[in-house]
């Protein structure tokens, strides 16, 4: 495979970030180097994404073109990777001919096979494995450094069920990695200079590898020396239990942070997504993450205009953002997505109906977000530089532990990526912070 290229193109989740990055370290291991271009590479992974409408026509625009690159050079090969290709399987060879092989998100580690085989040979590999400790493709910071955050998954798939989500039947059941294993790649991940990892899951806390629970993963991960910061991905709030709670009391390296989806503020929605959790308890467990972390801010995820969501109903959500004070809204209006037990609801909210809750929701979570930035202004903040500013000026970017983006100013200086700056916050802007890094002046 020697002198082979190849370029991944992802779309999607967090999750599919951080397959793509095992699948490049995985082709890495095995010979081939990454292509700068499409037009440069020799094999093309689209690692696909199913859980909203778009990404999946996105994926099937994306596999189409596709078919024009491959004919250009011959012995290209094209492999549909993630959910799309769970879902539909075989079907990717019947529906393109130039595909060459297809790869579910849990037989990821057949792409080293493909890669060394002759192109044109049809490959289809999908199903959940079973979960043991050599399913989950550990990150190779051997093979690639790590940037200043790295990801850890501590489990695969979900076994929640929520009747929106196609997550379960396209990741399978919940299986959690072994809890040493989890703390063996965090370690290797911060000897090689990661600074801040992130556990990933889908519920990522409903884990237990019945050595630990989530909060003792938290305590073990939490303890490797040299780790700086620690965040988890996304938690459902139902397993926010006691034990959590104190681990943001005492796992320093825990930030003041916390990605929790909620989904719906109000608890008819709640009961027919399937969420097995209340406003009330919501509340609740928002409250006790405060009190054992001060200072602690969350995001969130809301989809509006659920079946049978009523006006009422769409108002207990904006008044739940509100009142938690979320600083971070992701929110979407529903639509059903096949295979979902949802999907046999009457989606019976009108299309601009579920625009106008959409703009009540991302107008309160505007407010909210824009006074958060702006109580930040001239109080001093620790960044994690990540890298140059993505407004350019030779300038750096980083984050703060409550997840906002700050770029520093021109006072900056070289701040190498994976620096702990302390900042003095100067301005709020739209979606981010500027300041200056202390002692530097303006
Ligand atoms: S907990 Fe998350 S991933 Fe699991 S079914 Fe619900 S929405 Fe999907």
């Amino acid at each position: 495979m020697e002198g082979r290229r190849f370029f991944l193109v992802t779309m999607g989740c967090q999750m599919n970030r951080h397959d793509s990055a095992r699948m490049a370290e995985a082709l890495r291991g095995a010979g081939l180097e990454p292509a700068e271009s499409l037009a440069g590479a020799d094999l093309c992974v689209v690692n696909t994404c199913c859980v909203r409408d778009k990404a999946e026509n996105k994926a099937r625009a994306a596999i189409g073109r596709l078919a024009a690159w491959k004919r250009r050079r011959p012995g290209r090969t094209v492999v549909v990777a993630g959910c799309v290709a769970e879902k539909l399987g075989p079907g990717w060879l019947n529906a393109f001919s130039h595909v060459d092989a297809v790869l579910g998100p849990d037989r990821l580690d057949a792409l080293t096979r493909v890669a060394a085989g002759p192109a044109g040979t049809p490959f289809v590999s999908t199903g959940f494995t079973a979960g043991a400790p050599a399913d989950f493709l550990a990150a190779r910071p051997d093979l690639a450094a790590p940037g200043p955050t790295a990801f850890v998954t501590v489990s695969k798939g979900c076994s929640q069920h929520c009747t929106f989500c196609i997550v379960p039947a396209v990741r399978g059941g919940l299986r959690c990695r072994p809890a040493v294993d989890v703390e063996a790649e965090a370690a290797a991940l911060v000897a090689a200079g990661a600074r801040e990892l992130v556990l990933l899951g889908q519920a990522v806390n409903d884990y237990d590898d019945r050595a630990a629970g989530f909060a003792a993963l938290l305590r073990r991960v939490g303890a490797v020396p040299g780790l700086r910061r620690l965040r988890y991905t996304s938690p459902h709030p139902r397993f926010v239990d006691a034990d959590t709670v104190r681990a943001h009391a005492d796992v320093a390296p825990l930030c003041e942070h916390v990605h929790l989806p909620v989904q719906s503020g109000a608890d008819p929605v709640l009961r027919r997504m399937g969420r097995r959790t209340t406003r009330e308890e919501i509340l609740h467990r928002v409250d006790a993450l405060r009190r054992a972390r001060p200072g602690m801010t969350f995001g969130t995820d809301v989809i509006v205009g659920f079946p049978g969501e009523t006006d009422e109903q769409a108002g207990e959500t904006v008044s739940l953002v509100r009142e938690v004070g979320f600083t971070q809204v992701f929110a979407f209006t529903y639509s059903p997505r096949p295979g979902t037990a949802a999907e046999r609801f009457p989606d019976d909210v009108p299309a601009p109906v579920k625009a106008a809750r959409l703009q009540s929701v991302q107008e309160a979570a505007g407010a909210l977000a824009d006074a958060h930035r702006r109580s930040l202004v001239g109080t001093t903040v620790e960044v994690l530089i990540e890298g140059p500013s993505d407004r350019g000026g030779g300038r750096w970017q980083g984050r703060t532990r409550n997840n906002d983006v700050v770029h520093l100013d021109a006072a900056g200086g070289t701040t190498p990526p994976g620096s702990l700056v302390e900042v003095v916050v100067g301005e709020a802007r739209p979606h981010c912070l500027i300041g200056t890094r202390a002692g530097t002046g303006r």
